[in-house]
């Protein structure tokens, strides 16, 4: 049976900044969702931070626009609580006033595969918080190509044949179509630059979809820059994929990632509990795993992917990388580099009086001055 699972996501306001959705909102959209009749097989609601994320089965394909305006409509939902509740950034990521087919390019994020679905289907969404879709290059790397960071990929037959890595060009639009093997160092210069090139989807070589990523930039869509593009990933596991615990143990190496306060900082990913509100220890960028098995698009689960003890130690090794990194405050790289800070218009104006002040170096200098430079010693 041909099942299609979408996950759409979008941060329509946060209790006192930028931590996670109220309850009510949370309701809000559950509503909307639980009335919409047979559209859905299944569906799942949570959140990470202030993102909320609707994980849907159903059978009508990808781009629906049924689906799509079901996920705006109740986004739409969670936008009028948090207006009424006074929360942050209330519909900060619905950039559009009504919807027009497909929420693609309108603000939220979206991860979706179509596919036939297995006996046992398993598959694992990731959605993160206080950060952008390039954080996935890492894990995408070390799940893929990196054999000493996954056995699979020596061991599967499937895997050791390589997969096919989509990469998008966020500034441009454009998309590479890039295989493994042959391709492997080209991959690596793409996934260097997390802030321009972004894994979009992976399939095996014969066309089955693995992986699917959310690749929208806001800042793009928007002209200006409006908040940090969360990201989430969808992914099946298991028999001719890498299995459930080698896509979760890529996230076990808390790597340094853009966004964080004000959207402006590198910090490790740390890895989380399910529903976890952003800390606000410095708003620590967050990744949460969503562990499913579906059967008939019916869904078991979500099993909470980073709740088990061990990583309360690799959350330990996150919090000692952010509180190093933000202990040398403003200065780079614990900022970014000026085109991707989020306040880049905040930091244009401090540039700007910085300009009046500068004067060319040699009317700085009195011609006496140069004159004792440029003397023969004796
Ligand atoms: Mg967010």
């Amino acid at each position: 049976m041909k099942i299609t699972v979408s996950v759409i996501k979008a941060d329509v306001g946060g209790i006192g900044g930028h931590t996670r959705p109220s309850d009510a909102l949370i309701e809000a959209v559950r509503k909307t969702v639980k009335n919409s009749g047979d559209l859905l097989i299944d569906h799942y609601i949570g959140y990470c931070g202030d993102d909320v994320h609707i994980v849907m089965s159903h059978k009508h394909g990808m781009d629906n626009d049924k689906i799509h305006k079901l996920a705006w409509d109740a986004f739409m939902a969670g936008t009028q609580v948090a207006k009424q509740e006074g929360l942050y950034g209330a519909g900060q990521d619905l950039l559009k006033d009504s919807f027009s087919g497909n929420v693609k390019g309108m603000g939220p994020g979206v991860a979706e595969m179509e596919f036939e679905e297995r006996p046992n289907e398993a598959f694992t969404v990731f959605a993160a918080d206080k950060t952008e879709p390039g954080a996935f290059n890492y894990p995408i790397y070390r799940m893929f190509v990196d054999s000493l960071s996954n056995t699979g990929l020596i061991v599967n037959k499937s895997l050791a044949s390589g997969v096919i890595i989509n990469v998008m060009d966020v500034e441009e639009g454009k998309i590479a179509k890039l295989s493994l093997w042959e391709d492997k160092p080209t991959i690596e210069a793409a996934l260097m630059y997390p802030g321009r090139y972004v894994v979009s989807t992976v399939t095996t070589k014969q066309g089955e979809p693995i992986l699917a990523a959310s690749t929208d930039r806001l800042h793009n869509i928007a002209g200006t820059y409006v908040g940090k593009d969360d990201p989430i990933l969808l992914i099946r596991t298991q028999k001719n994929f890498p299995a459930t615990e080698e896509v979760g143990s890529v996230f076990n190496n808390p790597h340094y990632v853009a966004g964080n306060t004000r959207g402006s900082h590198n910090m490790p990913l740390m890895p989380v509990k399910l529903n976890s509100a952003a800390s606000i220890n410095f708003c620590i960028p967050i990744v949460e795993a969503l562990v499913f098995s579906m059967h008939d698009g019916k869904f078991t689960g979500p099993f909470d992917g980073f709740s088990t003890p061990d990583w309360d130690y690799v959350r330990e090794i996150a919090t000692k990388k952010a509180l190093a990194m933000r202990s040398q405050g403003f200065i780079h790289p614990a900022t970014l580099v000026p085109s991707e800070l989020e306040y880049a218009e905040g930091y244009r104006a401090r540039m700007d009086i910085l300009e009046t002040k500068m004067v060319p170096i040699d009317d700085t200098i009195s011609k006496s001055e140069k004159k004792e430079n440029y003397e023969d010693p004796d």
